[in-house]
C-alpha cells in the first residue's frame, strides 16, 4: 500500500489541448518546418507529455542535452535541435549518439568541432540579427560556413537568429523591430534560404518572416506570446491549469491582519481561505494583494504574502468556497499571463517555475 498521500495541489495538463495548438501552429507555419520548443521541462508541462502530444511536429528543439535522451528514452524518433548548441566538448559524443542537430553561436564551439572526432554532427548557424544575445553577425556567416564546410563529418544545414520582439504589444514597434533584424538578415532571410527565424509571436503576427522553418513554444501550450492578446482570439487552449484546495477558512474580524509581515488588513468582517499552494510550488511570492484566484467561477482576491506551502483569498464574496473547494492559481480559467503580470511577469516565467514537487495530472 502506498502511503504517500499528495497535497491537494496538482497540476492537470491537457494533452488534447496540446495536439489541438500544434495543429493551430501547423497551419500558421503554412509548409514551413515546425519545431516544437520543449525546453524547460517543455514549459513545466512534462517533457514526455510533451513528447507524446508533439508526435507530428517535425522536430523538437531544447536547451539541455539530457532533455535529448529523455526525449529517446520516451520514444521520440524525430529530429532534435539544441536550440544553444553544446556547451562543451564531452557533450560531442552524446549529441552524436543521440543524433541531435545543435545550433552554432562562437567560435569557441567551432573549435571544439575542429578538435573532435566526428561522424556526422549537423549544425545550425546562428545568426545575431540585432537582438546581440547570441550568434555571428551576417556578414561573418559566410566565412563561418566556410570553416564548417571545412570539418569532416560536418554538415551545414542552414541559418537560424532570433526575433527580440515579435508581439505586437511588447515594445509597442514589433513590426519595426522584426523589420530591422530581417533587413540585417538580408539575403539570409530571402526566400529559398534555408533559415529558421519565427518564434510563436512570429509565426502568430508575421507572415512576412517567411524562412524554411519556424520554432514555436509558448503558444503550443495555449498561452498568448503577448499578454495583451487572449488564447481565445488566436484560438489557442491553455494546457496547463494549476489547481490547489482550499485546506482552511478562517473567519476574521476587522483590523484583523493576515500571513507573514501582516501585509492585509481586513476592513470587514471577512472570511478568509487557505489554499494548498505556496512559492515552494512555483506560485511566486512577489504577488501582491489583490492577485487573482478563480474560485467558483469567480475571481478571488490574494490577501497577505504568499508562504512557502499556501496562500490566503478573501472569499468573503463567495460563499460557495468552502473546506475542500478546488481553486485555480492559472489555466484554462484565468490566463497565466493574467497572473504573471499582477506580479509584473510573463506567463512562461509562471509556467517554467512550476515546481518539481507538484503532482502532474495527465488528461
Ligand atoms: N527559439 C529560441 C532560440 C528561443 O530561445 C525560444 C524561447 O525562448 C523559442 C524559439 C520559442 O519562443 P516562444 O516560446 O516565444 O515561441
Amino acid at each position: 500500500k502506498n502511503f504517500t498521500v499528495p497535497r491537494p495541489i496538482h497540476a492537470e495538463i491537457d494533452l488534447h489541448a496540446l495536439r489541438h495548438n500544434l495543429e493551430v501552429l501547423r497551419e500558421k507555419a503554412a509548409g514551413r518546418t515546425l519545431w516544437a520548443v520543449v525546453k524547460a521541462n517543455a514549459y513545466g508541462h512534462g517533457l514526455e507529455n510533451a513528447v507524446r502530444a508533439f508526435e507530428k511536429a517535425d522536430g523538437l528543439a531544447t536547451i539541455d542535452l539530457c532533455d535529448a535522451e529523455r526525449a529517446r528514452k520516451a520514444g521520440w524518433k524525430g529530429r532534435i535541435l539544441l536550440l544553444e548548441g553544446f556547451f562543451d566538448a564531452t557533450d560531442i559524443e552524446p549529441l552524436q549518439k543521440l543524433d541531435v542537430e545543435t545550433v552554432i553561436h562562437s567560435p569557441w564551439q567551432i573549435e571544439i568541432l575542429r578538435a573532435a572526432k566526428l561522424m556526422n554532427v549537423r549544425c545550425h548557424v546562428k545568426v545575431n540579427s540585432g537582438m546581440n544575445r547570441l550568434g555571428f553577425l551576417p556578414v561573418e556567416v559566410d566565412g563561418v560556413v566556410d570553416m564548417l564546410d571545412r570539418i569532416p563529418g560536418v554538415s551545414v544545414m542552414g541559418v537560424v537568429t532570433h526575433f527580440a520582439n515579435a508581439e505586437p504589444t511588447y515594445l509597442g514597434d514589433a513590426p519595426a523591430s522584426v523589420g530591422r533584424q530581417l533587413t540585417r538578415m538580408g539575403r539570409l532571410a530571402q526566400t529559398g534560404a534555408s533559415s529558421c527565424m519565427a518564434n510563436s509571436a512570429g509565426i502568430l503576427w508575421h507572415p512576412e518572416v517567411g524562412g524554411s522553418g519556424v520554432r514555436a513554444g509558448v503558444a503550443l501550450y495555449g498561452v498568448s506570446p503577448d499578454a495583451h492578446i487572449s488564447s481565445e482570439e488566436l484560438g489557442l487552449i491553455p494546457a496547463m491549469t494549476l489547481k490547489a484546495k482550499i485546506i482552511a477558512i478562517q473567519e476574521i474580524a476587522p483590523g484583523e491582519v493576515v500571513g507573514y509581515g501582516s501585509r492585509w488588513t481586513a476592513k470587514r468582517r471577512s472570511r478568509i481561505a487557505v489554499v494548498a499552494c505556496g512559492y515552494a510550488d512555483g506560485y511566486p511570492r512577489s504577488m501582491p494583494d489583490g492577485a487573482p484566484v478563480w474560485v467558483e467561477g469567480q475571481l478571488a482576491p490574494l490577501t497577505g504574502s504568499v508562504s512557502m506551502d499556501m496562500l490566503e483569498i478573501d472569499v468573503t464574496d463567495i460563499p460557495a468556497a468552502g473546506l475542500g473547494t478546488e481553486v485555480e492559481l492559472w489555466g484554462k480559467h484565468l490566463s497565466v499571463n493574467r497572473v504573471a503580470a499582477a506580479c509584473g511577469t510573463i506567463g512562461y516565467e509562471l509556467l517554467c517555475a512550476l515546481a518539481r514537487r507538484v503532482p502532474v495530472s495527465v488528461k
